[in-house]
């Protein structure tokens, strides 16, 4: 069995496209959704997010601008900047790129976003609220993936679905929507016990881990439908071998990198009936969820 790709780019356009409707009808009303980005230190993937953020925010005629601390900034200095942002009327989202320095409490920063700003879905309030089926705004990764699920007709209730990860990010609140969708769920990590036994219970498996080729053909059950969240950049041509077909290989012979998932591409997409690629899977759908929370964060103001 060759996997069917899930290509997560072409969803993201279809998502951006609504967007964009939902920004003209705005605009209609003398409303211009805006976003204030909130950017310390000068980590280089922090800044490729953002810029592809603002991009996307160009895009669709919604509002941005960006409020920037050096590496050495304190907690409080962080913390006045999404206090100016709650403030103002015409910023309807807030988004703290992550991770913070590790001098920055992250937790105290992100618990004075507003909830009613907070488009990342990161805020107590809105986990809570995300707990108790009552979603308010979801954190960003695991809402894009619950589109790509839905708009694929890839169904959930009944199924069995793992997730490898419990970051509060992705595996906590991915786990939570597949549960409200009424798949029976399970949340593996670092400490579970042989996880290929866990992993091959999944009709749907997600890897959210940060590990590059972590999971491979042992992990998953022939037809298995397999989200790969990771994101890694791999500089090894041995480790590129084996987790790049033949047609990136190329490219990676010629820019000395590559950008990798957490599951082994070549091997897995054998067993499974469908898998996200890396890049062109999961990361355009983030991005897409990002400027649906922003729009409604902007239309729930009004
Ligand atoms: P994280 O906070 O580092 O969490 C990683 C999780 O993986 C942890 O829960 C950890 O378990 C688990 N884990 C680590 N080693 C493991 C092992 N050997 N077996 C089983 N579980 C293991 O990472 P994250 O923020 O959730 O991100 C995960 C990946 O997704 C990263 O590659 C990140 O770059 C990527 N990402 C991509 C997007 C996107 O838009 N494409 C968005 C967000 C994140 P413990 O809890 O026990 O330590």
């Amino acid at each position: 069995m060759t996997a069917t790709l899930l290509d997560g780019a072409a969803i993201a356009r279809q998502i951006r496209e609504e967007v964009r409707a939902e920004v003209g009808a705005l605009a209609s009303r003398g409303i211009r959704p805006g976003l204030g980005v909130v950017l310390v230190g000068d980590h280089a993937p922090s800044e490729a997010y953002v810029r592809s953020k603002t991009r996307a925010c160009d895009e669709l005629g919604v509002y941005h601008e960006m409020a920037r601390l050096p590496a050495v900034a304190t907690t409080d200095e962080v913390v006045g900047l999404v206090a100016a942002y709650n403030q103002r009327g015409d910023i309807h989202g807030i988004l703290v790129q992550l991770p913070l320095p590790p001098a920055v409490d992250a937790e105290r920063v992100l618990g004075l976003v507003d909830p009613a700003k907070d488009v990342d879905g990161f805020h107590p309030v809105n986990v809570g609220l995300l707990v108790q089926k009552r979603p308010r705004f979801v954190a960003c990764t695991p809402m894009g993936i619950m589109e790509l699920l839905r708009r694929h007709g890839i169904p959930l209730a009944g199924r069995r679905a793992v997730v490898v990860g419990r970051s509060d990010i992705v595996g906590k609140p991915m786990a939570l929507l597949m549960l409200h969708a009424d798949a029976t769920v399970t949340i593996a990590h670092s400490r579970t016990r042989d996880l290929p036994a866990v992993t091959r219970e999944a009709d749907v498996l997600v890897a959210a881990i940060g590990k590059a080729g972590f999971i491979g053909r042992e992990h998953v059950k022939p037809g298995a439908v397999v989200i790969d969240v990771g994101m890694n950049r791999i500089e090894d041509p041995v480790q590129a071998g084996r987790l790049l077909d033949d047609l990136r290989k190329d490219g990676f012979r010629r820019k000395g990198y590559a950008l990798v998932g957490d599951v082994r591409f070549p091997e897995v997409r054998e067993v499974a009936s469908a898998i996200t690629p890396v890049p062109g899977g999961v990361g355009p759908l983030t991005i897409a969820a990002l400027m649906k929370n922003t729009v409604r964060a902007a239309a729930l103001r009004t």
